[in-house]
């Protein structure tokens, strides 16, 4: 089975990334697998700067096919934030040290107080990479499209779940079933794009090493 690494360490994300794999028969191996590769910086100020980064420093570390994404929440009203800095929104300094997606949450549903549903909108974006040891890359995007709820509902998913609600579906990310969410999500169709590209991807990548 061909194995690719996923350039993360957040347990979700690989989850969701092996329910999403096996059905193209790669074996995903986390970063948990090459401690020694330490934490990666994410100094872009785009999902694709971050992505490329992430991709190449793992497949340069490794010496296999690494993919890597980057993601975040835009908000309309916040004119994009917490954008790539959704992870780190509710921290201190650049590296936004000592956020956690409870104060994240928190900070978000404050910064829109009082706002009004239909100026509440909001999606999820996904920039996903893969890249070989020799710089060949392909690359994708994928978006959800939803708005901000007024409180925190359900248990599933991680991150801003409890308050991304999906209009058609008329509940938010972290009700849903992890297929569920795939299906819709940002990170699924990201994927599905890049792995549209994938047998030609691969087959260049073998030609090379
Ligand atoms: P990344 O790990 O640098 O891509 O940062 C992504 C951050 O964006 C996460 O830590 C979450 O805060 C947020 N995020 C991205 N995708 C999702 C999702 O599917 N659900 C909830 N939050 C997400």
């Amino acid at each position: 089975m061909e194995s690719v690494v996923l350039a993360t360490r957040n347990k979700g994300k690989i989850a969701e990334f092996n329910i999403l794999l096996k059905d193209f028969g790669l074996k995903v191996i986390g970063l948990d697998e090459f401690p020694e590769i330490g934490e990666i910086p994410e100094p872009g100020e785009t999902f694709l700067e971050n992505s490329i980064i992430k991709a190449q420093t793992v497949a340069n570390a490794t010496g296999l096919v690494a993919v890597a994404d980057d993601s975040g929440l835009e908000v309309d009203y916040l004119d994009g934030a917490p954008g790539v800095y959704s992870a780190r929104y509710s921290g201190e300094g650049p590296d936004g040290e000592g956020a956690t997606p409870e104060k994240n949450n928190a900070k978000l549903l404050q910064a829109l107080e009082g706002i009004p549903e239909q100026d509440r909108k909001a999606r999820f974006v996904c920039v996903m990479v893969a890249a070989t040891p020799d710089n060949i890359r392909i690359q994708s995007r994928g978006e959800w499209e939803g708005r901000i709820a007024f409180e925190l509902s359900g248990r599933e998913g991680f991150g801003y779940d409890p308050l991304f609600f999906d209009p058609e579906l008329g509940c938010v990310a972290a009700e849903m079933s992890r297929e569920k969410k795939n299906s819709r999500s940002h990170r699924g169709k990201a994927l599905r794009a890049l792995m549209e590209q994938w047998p030609d991807f691969w087959k260049k990548a073998s030609q090379k090493s």
